[in-house]
């Protein structure tokens, strides 16, 4: 019989029984023996699979199976599924709010309300009068301090916010049109597209002007008895340059209070322009500002706790307070409302912006960090990355950037540490970095493993040294 034939394969895997047998598989508890007993029945499913299309052949596998193979593969499996989840992460990628890696970092004593929060918290009951009350009282009142609105709600994100807001503003078979610039039917992160969300949201999407230039004269010429309406919509991850005009917030206000009809404005990333903070890089000048979307004027703006705002994940929507009272009333804004935990992180960043410390919250402090400051950081983590074997290290001139579809194209001068390693490539050291614990995230360039002070929160400069220190001795 030829070692490729499968039926001579096959009849070398063991039973689910007998593969339990093996003790290097014995463990102590009847839950630790379940799971072992899926991942064995996993494996093996896998091995068949292999078998059966010709990648696993009756000598590969007995090799295998002789050196252990299947206890090996089985405790992989189960170190992987441990590894998966949400645990803490070190950002050396330089990417600010980096999506894959929790987009905007938050401020210790912001971290600290939200732990506070989690066990028993004031929720939804006045401490005065032991009433029931609003679960977003508190982050109400510091969103219309903060940014000059009448009112303010908040649900699980923009996307949310958006999908609220369209569907308010829908009476069913009476107003159901939407308005929106052709120049700005944007899609965010490939599942939020404004023509699915309006859809689904149950509004009929109108599209005015050109890809390229729109004005308010268009918007005008769209309004008629069914519009719900008039909206714009910043272009997050992409810009339309050249021969361009897009219509501004105030003129759509304006004709909006002529004709009647609702207007928003989706800002995207909540930067807010307070007196006072620090301005952030030149590059990023042409982000739209909360306060100043707010005094043009229009019915609602809604933005992201997580990008420029610096706070947990959120949608936030400020405005006029009959829009927002609208709101409110929808029956959809309870599926989509904040939970505890964030809604104690929202109020606590927002505390931070009242009290003047905007320019702590990390997500601007790291953007606003110059090459100069970043300098020595890099060359301080390549001194000692020097003094580990096996690697070549060097500080180069680079480029951070914002990340999270806030300001396309623009580059933040920075210093990184180039690594390369004597015998892996630089992909093999990005994903044994990835490995490490904590896992440590890097980018690939030119065959080098670039790491960037950038995005290095307090004490993560000793956890990159770490994980490379346990690469050499691995
Ligand atoms: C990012 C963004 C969204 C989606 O916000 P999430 O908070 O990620 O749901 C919607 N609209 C615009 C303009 C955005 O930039």
């Amino acid at each position: 019989m030829r070692s490729s034939d499968p039926a001579q394969a096959f009849r070398l895997l063991p039973s689910v029984e007998e593969a339990l047998n093996d003790p290097a598989l014995r463990v102590d508890s009847a839950a630790e023996r379940a799971l072992t007993l899926e991942l064995v029945r996993e494996v093996l499913e896998l091995w068949r699979a292999q078998i059966k299309s010709g990648a696993l052949d009756a000598v590969r596998l007995e090799a295998e199976l002789a050196a252990g193979g299947l206890a090996r593969a089985v405790r992989e499996r189960r170190e992987r599924e441990q590894r998966a989840g949400v645990v803490r992460a070190v950002n050396a990628t330089g990417v600010v709010m980096h999506t894959g890696l929790g987009r905007a970092p938050l401020h210790p004593e912001v971290a600290r309300a939200m732990a506070d929060a989690a066990g028993y918290c004031v929720l939804e009951v006045d401490r005065e009068s032991g009433e029931r009350n609003e679960r977003d009282a508190r982050l109400s009142a510091l969103l219309r301090r903060l940014t000059g609105a009448e009112a303010a709600i908040a649900v699980n994100n923009n996307a949310a916010a958006v999908y609220l807001l369209l569907n308010a503003c829908l009476q069913r078979g009476v107003r159901d049109e939407v308005v929106v610039s052709r120049g700005e039917l944007v899609e965010i992160g490939g599942s939020f597209r404004v023509p699915d969300v309006m859809e689904r949201a149950g509004v009929v999407l109108r599209e005015v002007g050109t890809t390229n230039r729109t004005r308010i004269g268009d918007y005008a010429a769209a309004i008629g008895e069914r519009t719900a309406l008039l909206m714009k919509i910043h272009t997050s991850n992409y810009r339309v340059q050249g021969f361009t005009e897009e219509v501004e917030p105030q003129e759509l206000a304006e004709l909006g209070r002529a004709r009647k009809v609702l207007t928003a404005f989706d800002l995207g990333s909540g930067l807010l322009d307070l007196d006072g903070l620090a301005p952030l890089p030149t590059a990023m000048h042409d982000e739209p500002r909360l306060r100043a979307a707010v005094a043009s004027g229009v019915d609602v703006v809604t933005f992201s706790g997580d990008k420029l705002l610096g706070a947990p994940q959120a949608g936030l929507l400020v405005g006029k307070r009959a829009a927002i009272a609208a709101l409110r009333k929808n029956p959809v804004y309870r599926a989509l409302r904040l939970d505890k935990v964030a809604l104690a992180g929202l109020e606590a960043t927002l505390a931070l912006y009242l009290a003047g410390r905007g320019d702590d919250v990390p997500a601007r402090a790291l953007l606003r960090l110059t090459a100069d400051e970043l300098r020595p950081r890099a060359e301080a983590l390549a001194r000692e990355l020097s003094a580990l074997d096996g690697l070549a290290v060097e500080v180069v001139a680079g480029e951070s950037q914002p990340g999270s579809g806030s300001a396309p194209g623009v580059f933040l001068p920075t210093f990184v540490v180039r690594v390369t390693h004597r015998a892996w490539s630089a992909s093999a050291l990005a994903s044994a970095l990835r490995r490490a614990t904590p896992p440590v995230f890097t980018r690939i360039q030119d065959q080098a493993v670039l790491l960037d002070p950038r995005t290095l929160l307090a004490g993560d400069d000793v956890r990159v040294v770490a994980a490379f220190r346990t690469l050499a001795r691995g």
